[in-house]
């Protein structure tokens, strides 16, 4: 790379400097500035730094967009100034005349934010063209065609994008054009028509803006510059940055680049490709070109564009530099590039770089090939995934067995793998309207432009009928992680009756038919064909990165699991341990409801007769016999429970097992109370005492508030024997399987503890039951004893409460819940979500950790530590595998994570990306 010019030294009539160029082997920017030159400008100085052939220009700084819109949408003074001289700098590296009817410079406008935003504006291409620079340009190739070609492209792409004209109006257009002439293509429009087109379109501004289609190049200039930063707050840029969670303040960049044109002839091109198969990750120059195009008909997918490979025979020695600049570019950057390119009569043009977005499947696959390659670090591949797309790699495929019996519509482009199934429709806001009432959709459309971002956004999937697989459909499915099948050329879709026709099956469905869309394979079925779990055992280039991951990673990653199918399922996926195993979960299995029913019937009564007969009372007959009852039902539960255990133990082999006691309150186990009142009601004299005694006890247990009610340690507390059947199944199970040969780690832990003696007193129950199972054993049993901390009072008596335990475990669920004040029972199915949507809060903080609980959470590590350095601390409420939680988790120095099993993977990942964030923050 040549040495760049110092950023400071062009001159500039404006209070601060806004343009960098670049051109003839020199650029003023370089690849560290996307801030201020966008991705694209920084990618352009960066290219003509490495000496690539790339035609001259310059940037237009994010900063100038900022000021723009801080001056009330006005150039601040002296930019245009700057922006004139920076074109005669152009004029000068090009030898032509901006405006030269006889050596005219036409230059293309395209925006370019810090990051890549499909939403934002497209590309003006053709501009500086007007009546007489067409003859310029005319004269300069000899072909007339051409020019009136360029140039009612010119208009029909400045009319849709800078003066806001309707593109139907111009298709329209065009398409009754090509119908006088019996054409099916544009290429066999002739000049004549294309200059007929001209007039039409010129006619077409004029009646849509009331003004004529401007001829100053100048004045196309100006207004174009104004169009890109105002497409900065466009709808779709807007839609765009919300989904992504970008920025509202960047701004975007401006970039004129001298024009080279790719229809120039059967010796010019244009295409776009990547340097690695952005699907599948194999290492394969992969995209599409065509002859004789420009730039738009690729990526529109306006034209279905062969595949690059076929570039190697009809123009051999383009396509081997264009391989050695795609090679040279993924070294330089360390990343798969996104190329954009033009062969103008043989010679390649290079129009941009950048890091390609990518499938989940090839973000996997080539970052861990990188390393084998030598590219990265396992640290930088590590960070090259990210947990969504380990996420997506566990997603649902189609059955193999009913995708055999589907019916085939018709079958496109894999553009973006997985399985989707929804009710067909065919307009975005269609789908925001359908989901936003509960259906689940596949939007269908001939092709997608930005304006269709909000409802991709929200469809299982996507289809179209046109365009490849760098689409704008397949580049943003990919992205968003959305199944999509592209340019399905044999459906014939008409939006006016919504519906699609396969010419090929013969087969058709309308809005509202349920079709099944494989991105995978690129198939489209009728009806919702079921799918299946993808399977993490057949992905070993996954495995090989959660690998890596483990090894960087400081937190363990533990799950959340109440059976032993679930605990095996989470250790193939690379669980540590069960941070929580919630037993009131296995309390509704089979039979054993009526069990626990039975138990909770007599609980308060039999509890007090038995205090009675414990105080040296004699029971009477009735106490005698309520205390025979209960005790027979909790005998029973006890067995069953044991058995749980056991294959928990089992399960777990060798692993820690955190097993909290019984939490919910009681009526969750009981009939509704509305319901058996309408029960006993109705039958009146004809109840029976049954169902008059069930009324009866739910109505003594009812509780305004039951979440903030008898549940969790007050419910230990009040009916102890709950501690002591738990306590003893936890124990016996032990010594079961420890003579199995099974190697059983249990830590018990007691929820909702507010109060040190809360679990003082639940301590002392438990240890006496302990004892006395060793005892009867005749053996030492080992387990730890701790608590959750999900009650504020318990987070701020944490030292006091280390007192009494051997560890933690943060239920966020509840903690916030009760840090907020907020039910979470109702509040997300309620006023939470409007509160996201208006922006009152960030995030809905039962998904990800609010600062506010972390900061509790922070707190009573800190107590907690200061009691007992050793105390373990781990997270079991549901930020256990949320990513940006456990970089909280992270920060909070907790020791491990526990979440869902189906998290695990993308937990491991998240926990090793937070250590090496955290650690590179550090070496600052
Ligand atoms: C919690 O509150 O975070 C928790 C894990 O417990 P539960 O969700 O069972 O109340
Ligand atoms: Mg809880």
């Amino acid at each position: 790379m040549t040495q760049n010019e110092p950023s400071s030294s062009r001159a500039h009539k404006a209070a601060a400097r806004y343009i960098y160029a670049w051109g003839g082997g020199r650029a003023e920017g370089d690849a560290t500035m996307r801030d201020l030159l966008g991705g694209k400008g920084a990618g352009l100085a960066e290219m003509t730094l490495a000496g690539l052939p790339v035609p001259a220009g310059f940037t237009i700084t994010t900063a100038a967009c900022n000021d723009y819109f801080a001056a009330g949408e006005h150039l601040p003074e002296g930019l245009w100034e700057d922006i004139v001289e920076a074109i005669h700098e152009v004029e000068r590296q090009t030898g032509k005349g901006f405006g030269d009817p006889a050596n005219p410079l036409l230059v293309s406008v395209r925006s370019g934010a810090r990051f890549s935003m499909p939403g934002m504006m497209d590309t003006v291409l053709n501009l500086g063209l007007n009546e007489q620079t067409l003859q310029g340009l005319v004269a300069l190739t000899g072909n007339e065609r051409f020019g009136w070609d360029a140039y009612r492209r010119f208009i029909q792409m400045f009319g849709r994008i800078v003066l806001g004209v309707s593109p139907e109006r111009f298709d329209h257009a065009l398409e009754q054009k090509k119908a006088s002439r019996g054409a099916s293509l544009d290429t066999e429009l002739g000049a004549a028509d294309m200059r007929d087109l001209v007039a039409e379109f010129q006619a077409i501004v004029l009646a849509d803006t009331g003004s004529p289609f401007p001829s100053d190049p100048y004045q196309q200039l100006d207004l174009s510059v104004k169009a890109v930063f105002a497409s900065w707050f466009g709808k779709r840029a807007n839609d765009y940055r919300n989904s992504q969670k970008i920025a509202h303040d960047l701004g975007t960049a401006v970039n004129v680049v001298t024009m080279v044109f790719g229809n120039m002839g059967d010796d010019s091109g244009t295409g776009v490709a990547f340097t690695r198969d952005p699907n599948t990750g194999e290492k394969v120059l992969f995209g599409e070109y065509l002859t004789n195009a420009q730039g738009e008909d690729v990526v529109a997918g306006i034209r279905t564009a062969p595949r690059i490979s076929e570039m190697q025979t009809e123009m051999p020695e383009v396509y081997a530099e264009f391989l050695r600049i795609g090679q040279q570019l993924e070294r330089h950057y360390r990343d798969v590039q996104d190329l954009e390119f033009t062969i103008e009569r043989g010679k390649l043009y290079m129009l941009q770089t950048r890091s390609a977005k990518r499938t989940a499947a090839a973000a996997v696959r080539i970052a861990s090939d990188m390393v084998e390659e030598g590219l990265i670090t396992k640290e930088e591949a590590i960070n090259r995934v990210e947990p969504a797309h380990v996420d997506q790699l566990l997603r649902d495929q189609f059955d193999p067995i009913a995708l055999a019996a589907a019916k085939r519509v018709a079958r496109g482009l894999n553009a973006s793998p997985g399985a989707a199934v929804g009710r067909a429709v065919f307009d975005a806001d269609v789908a925001v309207e359908w989901v936003g009432r509960g259906e689940q959709v596949v939007l269908v459309r001939i092709e997608t432009s930005p304006d269709d971002f909000h409802g991709m956004a929200v469809a299982e999937g996507i289809l179209t009928a046109r365009g490849g697989a760098t689409s704008h459909a397949a580049v943003v499915a990919r992205q968003i992680g959305k199944p999509c099948v592209a340019g399905c050329a044999e459906l014939l879709i008409d939006y006016r009756t919504g519906r699609a026709r396969s010419s090929e099956s013969g087969l058709e469905f309308g809005e509202g038919d349920w079709i099944s869309v494989d991105g995978s394979t690129g198939q489209v079925y009728l009806d919702a064909v079921p799918t299946v779990a993808a399977r993490f055992e057949d992905q070993p280039d996954l495995q090989r990165i959660l690998g890596w991951a483990d090894e960087v990673r400081r937190m363990g990653v533990w799950t959340n699991a109440d059976k032993p199918e679930e605990a095996a399922r989470a250790r193939s996926y690379g669980a540590e341990g069960i941070g929580l195993c919630r037993t009131e979960h296995m309390f509704r299995e089979g039979d054993r409801l009526e069990i626990v029913r039975g138990a909770i019937l007599v609980a308060n009564q039999a509890t007090r007769a038995k205090a009675r007969r414990d105080a040296g009372e004699m029971p009477n007959a009735d106490d005698a016999a309520l205390i025979t009852e209960f005790d027979a039902a909790m005998a029973k539960l006890e067995v069953l429970q044991q058995g749980d255990f056991e294959g928990i133990f089992t399960a777990m082999d060798g692993l820690p097992v955190v097993i909290r006691l019984i939490d919910p309150p009681l009526h969750e186990f009981l009939p509704n109370l509305e319901e058996q009142l309408v029960k006993v009601t109705k039958a009146g004299d004809a109840a029976t005492p049954e169902d008059r005694q069930l009324l009866a006890t739910i109505q003594s247990m009812h509780e305004q508030n039951p979440m903030l009610g008898l549940r969790g340690c007050r419910l230990g507390l009040m009916i102890p024997d709950f501690v002591k059947i738990q306590t003893r199944a936890i124990l016996n199970a032990q010594i079961a399987v420890t003579k199995a040969g099974v190697k059983p780690i249990a830590k018990i832990m007691i929820p909702l503890v507010g109060h040190v003696n809360e679990l003082a007193r639940t301590r002392q129950i438990l240890e006496a039951e302990a004892t006395a199972v060793e005892a009867k054993a005749g053996v030492h049993v080992d387990y730890k004893f701790g608590t959750m901390i999900e009650v504020p009072r318990g987070a701020l008596t944490a030292d006091e409460i280390a007192r009494e335990a051997d560890f933690f475990s943060f239920g966020t669920n509840d903690l916030t819940q009760m840090t907020f004040g907020f039910s979470r029972d109702d509040a997300e199915g309620g006023f939470l979500l409007k509160y996201v949507e208006d922006k009152i809060l960030p995030v809905n903080p039962f998904q990800t950790l609010d600062d506010a609980v972390a900061g509790l959470m922070k707190m009573a590590v800190d107590k907690g530590r200061s009691t007992k350095p050793g105390l373990e601390l781990g997270i079991c409420g549901e930020h256990g595998g949320d990513p940006e939680s456990i970089f909280k988790c992270e920060k909070i120095g907790l020791d491990y994570v526990s979440c869902s099993p189906f998290r695990v993977p993308v937990a491991r990942l998240a926990a090793a990306q937070a250590a090496l964030s955290n650690a590179a923050e550090r070496d600052k």
